[in-house]
């Protein structure tokens, strides 16, 4: 480890490994430090991606595939299920990664490229003179250090610290976040080519469980609820057990996982003097699915372009990183900004109403696979619905 980068990378998540990558590529040198000591581990993700995105950014690898997806089915409160299937959505449907071997498959991308890798290295604090971001101080085996860098780039995930550390405001509140838990279970017997979803306030408020496959009887079952409606003696995880206990009382879990995604949208900035945030940090990930692998990858790119383009012009103030902040905000940050506005619809129906909506899907023609097209297209066969978002469309 040196005491001076162009760009010093917090956080090997897929945001940080993919900025690491990116600006490693265009020449510049690049520090991309994790606090933990193996990459991707522990998980806290039910793996899913869309294939045709992942394709942009790596070439898909056997060994972190676990499923290959050919259809969804959607249950309703009332047990009404909708299958989606490759015949009849006609496009490219999802993965299931083994994430643990992704997040490192990416950043050994990064690390092919030129970037340092070092684990087992926290950020502890920004270095900051004169209202620029000049740096990290990090921890590393008991040892503090200093590190420069011309731009500090924060993809330290859902718990990030950078950003407050350099004046964006960060803070999530409860309605804002979608508190998870999921078990990775075997003998649950479920078909493994499709994943399954199930709404329903009583089954998970303001929410949803997911089944994903993994491969060899196995799946990632869990459960995402708003921060808001946990509490009052039952949390995520008790909604997960009262499913599990009902739906496979035979299946044994393997693992437990618990963790939050933002369903905020947008914050209001994601830039300072000499950093940029990027991922869960900049709380990317898309309020109604909770999916945020593919918007970190995509923001990543970005931002480690941006990284390059703002030191060549040897400005690396707030006002020229905006490039970055103006850059996500025309691409991921629409569609964020979309789900946002059917996020704060769908929190607030009953059950009756989901029914309803699960009714009028019969004979829709789906032209993708993906959980916001489907409530797109739920929206759409109901009038009503559709007066309410009538600025989606
Ligand atoms: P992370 O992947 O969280 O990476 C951040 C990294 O920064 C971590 O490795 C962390 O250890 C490191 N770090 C933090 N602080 C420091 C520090 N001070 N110093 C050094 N390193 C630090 N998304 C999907 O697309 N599909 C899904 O199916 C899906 N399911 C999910 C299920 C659950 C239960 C949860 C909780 C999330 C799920 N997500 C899903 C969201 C997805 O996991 C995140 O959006 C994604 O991981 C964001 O990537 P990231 O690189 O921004 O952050």
């Amino acid at each position: 480890m040196k005491n001076e980068y162009d760009v010093v990378v917090i956080g090997a998540g897929p945001a940080g490994s993919i900025t690491a990558k990116t600006a490693a590529e265009k020449g510049l040198s690049v520090l991309l430090i994790e606090k933990r000591q193996e990459i991707g581990d522990p998980v806290r993700c039910a793996e899913g991606v869309s294939k045709v995105w992942l394709r942009k950014h790596i070439e898909p690898d056997h060994r972190w595939i676990c499923a290959d997806v050919k259809g969804s089915r959607i249950f309703a409160p009332d047990g009404t299920m909708i299958e989606m299937s490759e015949e009849i959505a006609g496009a490219e449907v999802g993965y299931v990664l083994e994430r643990k071997i992704f997040d490192r498959a990416l950043a050994y991308e990064a690390a092919k490229t030129g970037a340092e890798v070092i684990v087992k290295t926290r950020a502890t604090d920004l270095i900051i003179e004169n209202n620029f971001v000049k740096g990290v101080k990090v921890s590393h085996l008991g040892q503090s250090y200093d590190i420069k860098a011309k731009i500090v780039i924060g993809a330290d995930g859902v718990e990030s610290k950078v950003g407050r550390w350099a004046g964006i405001n960060t803070a999530i509140k409860p309605v804002d976040i979608e508190t998870c838990a999921q078990y990775l279970m075997s003998n649950t017997g479920i078909d493994q080519n499709y994943c399954y979803f199930y709404l329903g306030n009583e089954i998970a408020p303001a929410g949803y469980v997911w089944i994903f496959p993994k491969g060899n009887d196995m799946a990632n079952v869990g459960i995402g609820i708003l921060g808001n409606k946990s509490g009052n003696g039952k949390h995520a995880i008790d909604y997960l057990n009262d499913f599990v206990n009902d739906k496979y009382p035979d299946a044994k879990i393997l693992e437990v996982d618990v963790g939050g995604v933002p369903v905020s949208g947008s914050i209001e900035k994601t830039v300072a003097n000499g950093l940029m945030l990027v991922g869960d940090a900049a709380r990317q990930s898309d309020p109604i699915t909770g999916g945020g692998i593919i918007n970190a990858m995509e923001a990543g790119k970005i931002a480690g372009e941006v990284a390059y383009n703002a030191i060549s012009r040897n400005n690396v103030s707030a006002d020229s990183l905006n490039e970055y902040e103006e850059k996500w905000r025309e691409t991921i940050g629409r569609e964020i900004d979309n789900s946002l506005i059917v996020k704060d619809t769908f929190t607030k129906f009953s059950d009756k109403e989901l029914n309803s909506l699960g009714h009028s899907l019969k004979g829709v023609n789906f032209s993708s696979m993906s959980l916001l097209d489907l409530l797109y297209a739920l929206f759409k066969a109901n009038k009503k619905l559709l007066w309410e978002l009538r600025v989606l469309f």
